[in-house]
């Protein structure tokens, strides 16, 4: 997980999200709050003002995920649904509140997080206090100081740690953090099954690699000399054009390079190889040789 660029809506569809929360937060109960968020997220796109809202929420949200159109949370599959950070059925008062959305696959919506949440309670000590998830019960939260890390607002890897050096791609909290801190790290790993999905676990041991694949070439194109260097990187003759001048193709290789490190899968790994480079010798190695790409 990395932390996303929000970005604004236009004031329309804030309007039109206020509105909606209005009707939630008259409701006269907590219960009665809770069931009206849901009804209204149900009917959320329908109507004019409706279907215009979330058509924009959701190109919005699009636009901010952390790669092209993959979920936030597994960084793995299409992100395909619009999810309350802070689940509605607990958290009314946020159903209609944009800083509240992000994009996720079902899998992460449907099958891990669905409306499971703790908060800390007391508010900013480290003791969590799970919220009950029994059907049909509704009951008001201490708080609302998360446990769960909130891509929106926080940098993941300020909690995170991802071992690629002893090569298990598991996550676990970052060394020397609080204790507070190190429960939000778990607490995500654990509700999200960062670590217990095999295919998340083996798709950043790929993405690794991948990476890595393309830093090295990345760095053999900025010391090519000669069209035959660039085939060789390319491993495709056809890629390259050689009725340009050499350094017009070379610099469109490398772009083209750094724009596959920028749209792949994982984009924690990353990070987190950059991050590491200083106990990761061949990643070292090859940043210390494009130490531009610290910056993509
Ligand atoms: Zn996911």
């Amino acid at each position: 997980m990395i932390r996303l660029n929000s970005k604004d809506l236009s004031s329309a569809t804030v309007v039109h999200l206020d509105k909606t929360q209005l009707k939630v937060d008259g409701e006269p109960t907590f219960e009665s709050r809770a069931k009206k968020a849901s009804s209204l997220w149900d009917s959320k796109g329908s109507g004019q003002g409706g279907k215009k809202a979330f058509g924009e929420i959701r190109k919005t949200l699009l636009q901010m995920c952390v790669g092209v159109e993959i979920c936030n949370y597994c960084e793995h599959n299409e992100a395909t649904d619009i999810e309350h950070v802070y689940p509605k059925k607990s958290f009314p008062e946020k159903a209609f509140r944009w800083e509240n959305y992000i994009l996720s696959c079902g899998k992460c919506n449907t099958d891990y997080k669905s409306d499971k949440f703790a908060v800390f309670n007391p508010l900013h000590s480290a003791d969590l206090e799970e919220l009950p998830r029994q059907r049909g019960t509704y009951s008001q939260p201490a708080n609302a100081d998360g446990v769960l890390i909130n891509p929106r607002w926080e940098n993941p890897l300020d909690y995170l740690w991802l071992d690629i050096q002893n090569k298990s791609f598991h996550f676990t909290d970052k060394p020397g953090i609080s204790l507070r801190d190190c429960r939000k790290a778990k607490y995500t790993i654990e509700l999200l099954g960062l670590n217990a999905r095999t295919p998340l676990v083996e798709g950043r041991e790929v993405a690794a690699k991948y990476y890595l694949d393309r830093l090295e070439r990345y760095v053999r194109a900025k010391h090519a000399t000669t069209f035959a260097d660039l085939e060789a990187i390319t491993q495709d003759p056809d890629m390259v054009d050689e009725t340009q001048p050499f350094e017009a193709e070379q610099a469109r290789i490398m772009d083209a390079i750094r724009s596959d490190i920028a749209h792949h899968q994982h984009p924690t790994v990353w990070q987190e190889l950059k991050r590491q480079r200083g106990q990761l010798p061949k990643t070292g190695r090859l940043l210390a040789q494009a130490p531009e790409a610290l910056e993509w």
